[in-house]
């Protein structure tokens, strides 16, 4: 008789639990529904993150490096690649072919290919380059599905160069850069002329 009653007291202690634990569950779940409508809400009124792209054109932080290209002389309008081949030595995935063409004032890039497909973006090319010739454009707007239109020739080069907004980017800044200011060096010269 008494073990009937004790097993009677447990299994009440057990409904009353279990009714419990359904209830805490019940309250975690509609308290997760009204989250997640709280938050539909909010971001029905939140203005539109995705741009329309191409129609809408992307405006770029000054220092993104997207589309490698060839660029001219701003003087002489002349191209500014020597064709010293710098580029090409550098280049880690050696992306980079150039030949030099010799001229009598100054020489030139006979022809330049550099396949776009393999390119890592490293921006080396651009630090060595002595005359500024090649940068990184701030865009990326050569998306395709066919690979062999990222050869990219010296002419391909040149009209990509035209075509997009220049990064902030050249060899000369970026070696600028590295160095020390050059008020500190022109400080330091001054000093080794000056006698002791
Ligand atoms: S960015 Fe780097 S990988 Fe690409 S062409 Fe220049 S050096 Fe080569
Ligand atoms: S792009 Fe610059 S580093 Fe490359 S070959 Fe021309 S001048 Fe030399």
């Amino acid at each position: 008789m008494l073990g009937s009653e004790l097993q009677t007291v447990e299994q009440v202690r057990a409904l009353r639990d279990a009714r419990r634990t359904d209830g805490t569950n019940v309250f975690v779940i509609v308290r997760a529904i009204l989250s997640a409508m709280r938050m539909t809400a909010m971001n029905l009124f939140r203005k539109p993150v995705t741009v329309h792209y191409p129609e809408k054109p992307r405006t770029y932080p000054d220092r993104y490096r997207g589309l490698l290209a060839l660029v001219y002389e701003k003087d002489t309008e002349e191209e500014a690649c020597i064709g010293c081949r710098l580029c090409e030595m550098v280049c880690p995935p050696a992306v980079i072919k150039v030949e030099m063409l010799k001229g009598e004032k100054r020489n030139y890039a006979k022809t330049f290919t550099l396949e776009l497909y393999a390119c890592e973006f490293c921006e080396l090319c651009v630090q060595v380059c002595p005359t500024d010739a090649i940068v990184m454009m701030k865009s990326f707007d050569l998306a395709t599905a066919d690979r062999r239109e990222l050869l990219l020739d010296k002419d391909r080069l040149h009209a990509i160069g035209l075509q997009h907004e220049q990064s902030w980017a050249t060899g000369n800044k970026l070696r600028d850069m590295q160095g020390p200011p050059k008020m500190a060096r022109t400080e330091h010269a001054a000093k080794e002329e000056t006698p002791a």
